[in-house]
């Protein structure tokens, strides 16, 4: 029996690439990042691990918003990307 890939995506912070599910889609609109927790907002997209503050972390760190984006973060940005993240972590 042939088992069935699943699609992945890879984590902007880690670089493993994980099963959808598992991962944040993150979207692009107007230079400003958004999390888009129900999958379904236009615009180029990224990834995330779910819960993961960590991954996050290492992405502002890598600069990987920047690079996949083109946009500029600031602070206020990265702590309202934070802030996001964690809320739906505790879901
Ligand atoms: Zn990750």
């Amino acid at each position: 029996m042939k088992k069935r890939e699943v699609p992945k995506r890879m984590c902007l912070g880690c670089t493993e690439s994980k099963e959808k599910k598992a991962l944040l889609r993150i979207v692009s609109h107007e230079g400003k990042i958004f999390i888009d927790a129900e999958g379904k907002m236009d615009g180029r997209g990224a990834y995330l691990c779910k819960d993961s503050l960590e991954c996050l972390e290492k992405a502002f760190k890598k600069r990987s918003f920047e690079r996949t984006f083109g946009v500029t973060l600031d602070k206020d940005e990265k702590e309202r990307i934070c802030l996001e993240v964690r809320k739906l972590g505790n879901k």
